[in-house]
């Protein structure tokens, strides 16, 4: 039978996650979708209304079949973590069984096990302050939501993983190097991530035969990128700078060629990849190669 691949983090067609969803499809593999409890609705009713379909093609010609949407919230483990205004809270209250343990028990309930699992998720409410003004609050928040939230994830499905499957996140070069204007700690969140990439990689490789890696991948104009502000600006410099000039897509509509970050996840979390894990593997057109801009 092929794959089936459980992808935490896609709410519209504009993000690497859909991207990912996209060629793990067009590999044969069958897609399961966590999405963010607040944007649930909508996102579904795109579906539904065929609002996606264009964007659903596949290179064949046919259009992605996506077999379930979950509701999911990864910064709550469990029901017990979920604060009353939450749980009340119009838009949560709609929906069941979306903390991360509950979503990793309706998956082995509905499909009993995965083969790949997905990250494509990250939130820091205070990105737009720099470092030294983000509160000790915004700053957990945007760890629990981009760097524990994946921890939590592959804590909750490894027991339901096939042995030598594989999972995958998706990181930004903030981690590494000065990137002003990725602030409120989300630049601290993607050194977490891929810190946790390699102790991860070790742990469920010895435990379950299970691969982690991170893709750092170059600036897309998604809908958590925008919100940032400084998106078309890093856009801009990667196209001047880059070994490759050239952007990257999220394959939204078929360019051939250009969908590099959803296929380099399909080849990491694929039997071609089988000797690689705990690595950061840079999809960037070679920014992160360059020592000065030109
Ligand atoms: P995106 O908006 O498509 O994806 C982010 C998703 O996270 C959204 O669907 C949002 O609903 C979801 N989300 C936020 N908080 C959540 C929570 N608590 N529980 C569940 N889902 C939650 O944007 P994207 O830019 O494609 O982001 C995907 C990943 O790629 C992120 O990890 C991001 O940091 C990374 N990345 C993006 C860029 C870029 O330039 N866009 C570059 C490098 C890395």
């Amino acid at each position: 039978r092929g794959k089936r691949a459980f992808i935490a983090g896609v709410a519209d067609d504009n993000g690497y996650g859909w991207a990912i969803a996209k060629s793990l499809a067009a590999a044969g593999a069958e897609i399961l979708i966590g999405t963010w409890v607040p944007a649930l609705n909508i996102f579904e009713s795109s579906l539904r209304r065929g609002k996606f379909d264009e964007s659903r093609k596949l290179p064949d010609g046919s259009l992605m079949e996506i077999t379930k949407v979950y509701p999911l919230d990864a910064v709550f483990d469990s029901l017990d973590d979920v604060p009353e205004d939450v749980k009340t809270n119009k838009r949560y209250a709609g929906s069941s069984n979306w903390t991360v343990q509950e979503v990793a028990e309706s998956v082995k309930q509905d499909f009993g096990s995965i083969d790949i699992l997905v990250h494509s998720l990250a939130n820091g409410p205070e990105v737009t302050k720099p470092l030294l003004e983000t509160s000790r609050k915004g700053y957990l928040a945007a760890i629990s939501a981009s760097s524990y939230s994946f921890v939590s994830l592959l804590k909750h499905f490894l027991p339901i993983m096939n042995p030598g499957g594989a999972s995958i996140s998706l990181t930004y070069i903030a981690s590494e190097r000065i990137i002003p204007g990725y602030g409120g700690g989300m630049s601290s969140a993607k050194a977490s991530l891929e810190s946790d990439t390699r102790v991860l990689a070790f742990e469920a490789g010895r435990k379950h035969k299970i691969r982690v890696n991170t893709i750092s991948a170059g600036p897309l104009g998604s809908r958590a990128a925008k919100a940032i502000g400084f998106i078309d600006m890093m856009i801009n410099y990667s196209l001047a700078n880059a070994p490759l000039q050239k952007e990257l897509h999220a394959g939204k509509l078929i360019i051939n060629g250009t969908e590099e970050v959803g296929n380099a996840a399909a080849f990491l979390v694929s039997p071609l990849a089988s000797a690689i894990t705990g690595a950061v593997v840079y999809v960037d057109n070679g920014l992160n190669a360059m020592g000065v801009g030109v």
